[in-house]
């Protein structure tokens, strides 16, 4: 993968999204789901559904695998990308795609465009494809459990990215003006200029340099550390100015490492203009530093911040899944309790579940998540 086939998005009918929705669904409790479970859950109205599942594993937005116990289909990774960008252009949150301008460590990254022509930049996560290395402990944990694993992950970095982008650029942090989200796919402002690693020479770097750590500092004193603060994270804006970008492993200051975090984004900085620059100051912030004045962490529900509900927790819910915020993080625990695989025997209540959730999510993908958010 990593290229979009996106004349695909026109080809493909409502039905064929009904479909790929329906074994999104399924795939919350089955590695692979059986053809009859994908027909039940779709109800198409005049069946067909068979031939529209050969059609999409044509297309490989479906594979079909024979499993030890039974055989049964599942969403692809381009399976996954069609439902969201589907979404979002019939969102009109999008209308063109442009070309790949980064692949980062767990996401690709392209131009795109509004109706109106405007660029914006999309961004898909793919957390589980370079591996679970962040749960290192959990993966056969989560194998066990969910081999579709790599689905809900994406999604709740994606989620949880666009969550503090909205946060920052609602108090006014310089970080691109974020658009819209669905599933694993965050569409926000493009930011025009390059990261600050192809930056070779500045006139001062000492401006550039205070203005980074009064950043840092800021983004303290809401509660949050970035937890990511490098020359690649870092955008150099046509006015010369730092946009920050790449949230999903921001942390709440009351994290129980959130100094060491700190810290470590501090060194990013003095590093490298050390290195690049030749540029070396006493003056750096300290973690004691930091006089709290607001709760974005709180808000968003960072990670470390201690809640029940938070945006991954309420995610994990939604996805069936038990599963605490720190196993989103370093953990050598391993759990991987013996649980038996579920039986693809579903009660008709079950299956009447699971379609009313093919309905809901359809809908949920006309609204755009702004106005999700200022509905409620
Ligand atoms: P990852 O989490 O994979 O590191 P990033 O969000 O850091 O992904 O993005 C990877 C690269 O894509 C960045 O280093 C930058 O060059 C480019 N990029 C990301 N977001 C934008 C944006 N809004 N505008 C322009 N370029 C971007
Ligand atoms: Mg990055």
């Amino acid at each position: 993968m990593g290229k979009l086939d996106v004349a695909i998005l026109r080809y493909l009918t409502g039905e064929d999204f009904r479909v790929l929705t329906a074994v999104e669904m399924g795939m919350k409790n089955h590695e692979l789901v059986p053809g009859s479970l994908v027909a039940s859950i779709a109800n198409l109205r005049h069946g067909g559904v068979h031939k529209l599942m050969k059609d999409l594993c044509k297309h490989r937005l479906l594979t079909y695998e024979r499993g030890k116990q039974y055989d049964g289909y599942r969403l692809t990774n381009a399976g996954y990308d069609y439902l969201a960008l589907k979404a979002l252009t019939n969102r009109k949150v999008i209308a063109s795609f442009g070309n790949q301008i980064g692949v980062g460590k767990e996401s690709n990254i392209y131009t795109v465009a509004d109706e109106d022509r405007n660029p914006l930049c999309l961004k898909l996560h793919r957390l589980g494809r370079t591996c679970f290395r962040n749960i290192k402990g959990k993966r056969d944990y989560h194998a066990h459990r969910n081999k579709a694993s790599w689905l809900y992950l994406s999604r709740i970095s994606a989620t949880k990215e666009f969550a503090y982008m909205k946060a920052l650029y609602d108090r006014g942090f310089p970080v691109p003006k974020p658009m819209d989200f669905n599933r694993h796919c965050v569409v926000m402002e493009l930011v025009n200029g390059g990261p600050l690693t192809h930056v070779t020479s500045v006139e001062d770097p000492e401006p550039l340099y205070d203005e980074l750590m009064n950043l840092i500092v800021r983004l303290g004193n809401c509660g949050v550390i970035h937890g990511d603060f490098n020359e690649f994270n870092i955008m150099i804006d046509e006015t010369n100015h730092p946009v920050i970008i790449d949230f999903p492993q921001m942390v709440s200051t009351s994290h129980p490492n959130a100094e060491l975090y700190f810290d470590r984004d501090v060194r990013c900085v003095r590093e490298f203009f050390k290195k690049r620059f030749g540029y070396e100051s006493e003056l750096f912030p300290k973690f004691s530093d930091l006089e709290r004045d607001d709760e974005l962490d709180a808000e968003v529900a960072c990670s470390g911040y201690k809640r029940s509900k938070g945006v991954e927790d309420e995610l994990l819910q939604e996805m069936g899944i038990e599963l605490e915020v720190s196993d989103l993080e370093d953990s050598d625990e391993d759990n991987a309790d013996d649980e038996q695989e579920r039986s693809t025997k579903y009660t008709d209540n079950e299956i009447e579940e699971l379609r009313k959730e093919v309905e809901q999510s359809i809908e949920h993908d006309e609204k755009s998540a702004l106005k999700q958010i200022t509905a409620k």
